[in-house]
């Protein structure tokens, strides 16, 4: 004799059937692309990039504007992602690089998901944004109009300053102060502005006379490659 169905079973069998098919998760991506890191601790390394879009931070001097709208970008599945990611890494990437726009603006950890395994993942960050997912290696570029995260400060492997003026050279040292130790804090980086004789005289005197310091300089400019 067939036992009484369990309230499982008793469940209709057509709602499965009839359940509209999961999208598959994507991003919106600017571009992705296979270079050198220009720029940072890494600079001069064979990395593959994932630029993402979207950024409401608003820098003035933003060199990817192009980015900041999501709408007009298409969505790239996490699939495609990793599959190009696979690809470059076989092709000598040593890295891949999940930029912006400000990713984190999207919550990455399906994509660190994605990835995971591929290679060392890197972050490039304004940390005004949660942290969600994980990562090898975080850059943090704070601005001073929108100051970043204190988890983000406290996460970061990399803090890199912009520098156009000399209240750049005060918010960098307030943010190194906050984001931990010289031993234990992140590797600290000063950056002139592209194409700013001012922070490149400031960054450069600084650095002279501050050992923890060093500049980062945007080679890839220099070099006319992505
Ligand atoms: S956070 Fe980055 S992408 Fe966004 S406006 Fe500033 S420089 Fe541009």
């Amino acid at each position: 004799m067939a036992s009484p169905p369990s309230p499982q079973d008793a469940e209709p069998p057509q709602a499965a059937a009839s359940a509209p098919p999961l999208a598959s998760p994507s991003l919106p991506v600017v571009e992705t692309f296979h270079s050198l890191q220009g720029e940072g601790v890494h600079a001069g390394r064979s990395a593959f990039f994932v630029r993402l879009a979207g950024c409401s931070v608003g820098c003035p001097w933003c060199d990817t504007k192009h980015s900041w709208p999501e709408a007009v970008h298409p969505r790239l599945s996490l699939g495609e992602l990793a599959r190009q990611a696979r690809q470059a890494i076989k092709a000598g990437a040593a890295f891949i690089v999940i930029t912006g726009g400000e990713p984190l603006q999207h919550d990455l950890a399906p994509l660190s998901a994605a990835l995971e395994g591929l290679g060392p993942l890197h972050l490039e960050t304004s940390g005004v944004d949660p942290l969600r997912g994980h990562f090898d290696w975080i850059t943090l570029s704070p601005k001073r109009h929108r100051p970043p995260r204190a988890e983000l400060l406290a996460a970061c492997h990399e803090l890199k300053v912009v520098v156009h003026g000399a209240e750049d050279l005060e918010f960098a040292q307030a943010m190194a102060a906050l984001s931990g130790s010289a031993a234990t804090g992140p590797q600290l980086l000063l950056q002139p502005g592209w194409n700013c004789p001012v922070g490149q005289a400031l960054a450069v005197a600084f650095v002279q006379s501050h050992p923890d310091w060093r500049l980062s300089l945007q080679s890839h400019k220099w070099l006319g490659v992505r």
